[in-house]
């Protein structure tokens, strides 16, 4: 493919090459939970994993890369981006059981599988701990960059290796080690830090304990009815939009400090839960970025404590749309 876009620079990758699917100006809407936000230059979904490498080999050295699973954490500006993203939801989707390791059973989960199939599958296989991860809507590539975890579980507590890619598209097996793993944030350890965001999840080995399927479904019903009953589900969200301070939690300083309902055109602090924001019609992404810094502001005011993101906010604001 020799083409310009709008805006307006040429990507020269021969489409012969190319087995997956690539659009030009595609709106981020459709592939975030929240429904809102600009365009991305270039949006691909590769055929596999070696067709993703070589997507990478072609892609412009100086042009971002983008890699997403279910956009159920991030927000992509009114302005859009100027580069790729590239979505691995339900394209590398390998989920097997690697039988008869010395320490017992490992799964391994292709970064495109949803954590809710991950969850389930653990659990069909006699194995308990993964069933923290049946209500969170991503992939299992975004719970490996967001160390996703829930009711006291956290992603990486499970983790024995991880596949990586590169720009070069060269594979790679990691240890646990290799990373600077937190609350919601993992960082791959690296002498040069600009290299480490491009390297990307194309799936996990996952090492949980011997249980009993009925009990695994019995904890999965269980934690999606909590779910049900304190989260705002009806409406388009990103989940909790900060994350808990250390010793607090962000829901209630939001909901203490008055702003439960607090609205900027259709983007809405949830009444159920504060520390989500509804798109409660056409929210715009500047609309829900807007909500966003009045709460932090307000409550940085009123209690001196600094709420920091959990989801991730990329694009341009719409001003400098190119
Ligand atoms: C209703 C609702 C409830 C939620 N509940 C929870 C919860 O209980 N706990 C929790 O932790 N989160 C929760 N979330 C947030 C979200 O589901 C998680 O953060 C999830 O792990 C994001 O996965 P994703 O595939 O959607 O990632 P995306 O939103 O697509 O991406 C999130 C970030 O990860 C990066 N990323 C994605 N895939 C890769 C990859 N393969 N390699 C490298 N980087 C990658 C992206 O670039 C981005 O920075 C909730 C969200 C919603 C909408």
């Amino acid at each position: 493919m020799n083409t310009s876009n709008r805006q307006g620079y040429l990507l020269d990758i021969d489409s012969h090459l190319l087995r997956g699917e690539l659009r030009q100006h595609e709106y981020m809407g459709k592939h975030v939970s929240w429904r809102a936000g600009g365009h991305v230059a270039y949006f691909y979904q590769p055929a596999d994993l070696e067709d993703l490498a070589v997507f990478l080999r072609h892609w412009p050295k100086e042009k971002p890369i983008v890699m997403i699973g279910l956009g159920s954490n991030l927000l992509v500006r009114d302005g859009g981006l100027a580069g790729v993203i590239i979505s691995l939801h339900a394209k590398l989707n390998d989920l097997f059981l690697v039988e008869h390791d010395e320490h017992g059973d490992l799964i391994y989960a292709g970064a495109g599988i949803s954590c809710a199939k991950l969850a389930r599958f653990a659990a069909s296989h006699n194995l308990a701990g993964a069933e923290f991860l049946a209500g969170i809507p991503g992939t299992v590539g975004g719970a490996l960059a967001m160390n996703a975890g829930c009711y006291g579980s956290e992603t990486w507590t499970w983790v024995e290796r991880v596949k990586t890619i590169d720009r070069n598209g060269t594979l790679q097996e990691r240890a646990p080690s290799d990373y600077r793993i937190g609350y919601r944030q993992v960082a791959l350890r690296t002498a040069i830090p600009s290299i480490a965001s491009d390297v990307w999840f194309v799936g996990g080995w996952f090492r949980f304990y011997p249980g009993q399927q009925e009990s695994a479904r019995q904890t999965i019903k269980t934690l999606l009815g909590t779910r049900l009953q304190t989260q705002p589900l009806n409406f388009p969200t990103a989940g909790s939009v900060f994350r808990n301070p250390p010793g607090n939690h962000a829901a209630r300083l939001i909901e203490q400090c008055g702003l439960k309902g607090f609205r900027i055109g259709d983007a809405v602090v949830s009444t159920l839960h504060a520390n989500f924001i509804l798109n409660c019609g056409h929210a715009t992404a500047s609309e829900i970025e807007a909500v966003i810094d009045t709460v932090q502001a307000t409550v940085y005011q009123k209690t001196g404590i600094e709420l920091l993101t959990e989801v991730r906010i990329i694009g341009l604001h719409k001003e400098s749309e190119p």
